[in-house]
């Protein structure tokens, strides 16, 4: 199914036609029509311009043709915004993400708003011309999971931007499905349409940790996730947080987002430090970086009875607990894939201003720029947050 990669595929569902192109004859009659009708668009369709990964920490722009609609529930969006997350970091930097590995070449980015250009015939929810936010999961609406709710952990769910699902959206169209497309009403930007889907992680990691109101929290780790568990804690009347990050100018928004202490693990010892002001310790610990250490540190940290919610994307591929301080102190643990049904919820935080977000972006590129982009949040330079790509 790869030599189909560059004719972009995020219009066509690939995955299922392996599966059921020898299964009963009306569905190979129904996949060959799509795929021929699909084909026929490619030759017709007018070209883009696509940011694909060519190589580790290499990157072209690429003519590809535009994608067309296909399904009646199917919406075409011209890119406004994409914000660099850390996942798209692990592709660009190391070429996968545990068992997820890039097939070249890809196009990553799932952090996006757009404007509405064209809808199927079956879209209810946006019309051409309205500004949206875009949630990059296509779950199946099928599975056992997807009908207990959990359709984030779908068993054939495509995910913009994740490799073997779909291409991502670091290219100047892409097509969703109606139910990815969140309208941006009121005061809401293509900005707030973007972050919404990290501080959709937030607000959902908030509700996996089972309330926050009057609780002593540790947040380990403050780039975008950990400054989104911030903020939907303090959205959530949270005031007494604790961050630590190995970046003082990431520490430095979060003193001004009102931390009640920050620590540089690299430039002191954060568990003494924490622990003098909390010497009963935390009720809750996020662990928002994929770090070892940080991991240590939250456990120490915890009081009995606490609770470790693991929210970052490690490099390594298995975590190590300290068996006596975790059976001890009965710490249970908690952790999150992705969010969902949050998007929405984190739209009318950003909207009602329960939450700003005025200080996580901090600094902007070109799309034709997007490889400085990369390389500047891969090295952690410059005290980057959030970096957006404006296309
Ligand atoms: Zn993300
Ligand atoms: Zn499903």
């Amino acid at each position: 199914m790869r030599q189909f990669t560059d004719f972009n595929l995020i219009s066509y569902p690939r995955i299922t036609l392996p599966e059921s192109f020898f299964a009963t004859k009306a569905q190979r009659r129904k996949e060959c029509t799509n795929l021929f009708l699909y084909l026929l668009s490619i030759i017709k369709s007018r070209k883009m311009k696509a940011m694909m990964l060519t190589g580790i920490r290499q990157m072209e722009m690429k003519e590809i043709p535009e994608p067309v609609l296909v399904k009646a529930n199917d919406v075409k969006i011209k890119m406004s915004v994409m914000g660099i997350c850390g996942s798209d970091i692990h592709y660009y930097t190391q070429g996968q993400i545990g068992s997820q590995k890039v097939q070249y070449p890809f196009t990553i980015g799932h952090e996006g708003a757009g404007v509405v250009v064209e809808v199927g015939r079956d879209v209810k929810r946006v019309r051409p011309g309205d500004k949206i936010a875009i949630e990059p999961a296509m779950p199946c609406w099928e599975c056992d999971q997807c009908l207990s709710g959990r359709h984030h952990t779908c068993r054939k769910l495509r995910f913009l931007g994740c490799p073997g699902q779909a291409e991502g959206c670091l290219m100047e169209h892409i097509v969703m499905p109606e139910e990815s497309c969140f309208p941006l009403t009121g005061k809401l930007t293509a900005d707030h349409g973007s972050i919404s889907e990290p501080l959709a992680i937030g607000v959902y990691s908030l509700k996996k940790s089972g309330g926050v109101n009057r609780l002593k929290i540790g947040i380990f780790g403050f780039g975008p996730i950990g400054m989104s568990v911030m903020l939907a804690a303090k959205a959530q009347g949270a005031d007494n947080i604790y961050v630590t990050d190995i970046i003082d100018e990431r520490l430095a928004i979060a003193g001004k987002e009102g931390a009640a202490l920050m620590g540089n693990p690299l430039k002191e010892n954060i568990v003494e430090k924490i622990k003098h002001e909390e010497p009963l310790g935390l009720d809750l610990a996020f662990e928002c970086c994929g770090k070892q250490e940080a991991l240590d540190q939250a456990i120490d940290l915890l009081k009995p009875g606490g609770k470790l919610v693991v929210v970052g994307i490690p490099e390594f591929s298995r975590w190590s607990l300290n068996v006596e301080t975790t059976r001890r102190r009965e710490i249970s643990l908690q952790f999150i894939r992705r969010q969902v049904d949050c998007v929405e919820q984190a739209l009318e935080m950003m909207k009602t201003g329960s939450i700003i977000i005025d200080n996580m972006v901090t600094h902007r590129f070109p799309f034709s720029r997007t490889k400085e982009a990369f390389d500047l949040v891969s090295d952690y330079k410059d005290g980057v947050m959030k970096a957006m790509i404006d296309f």
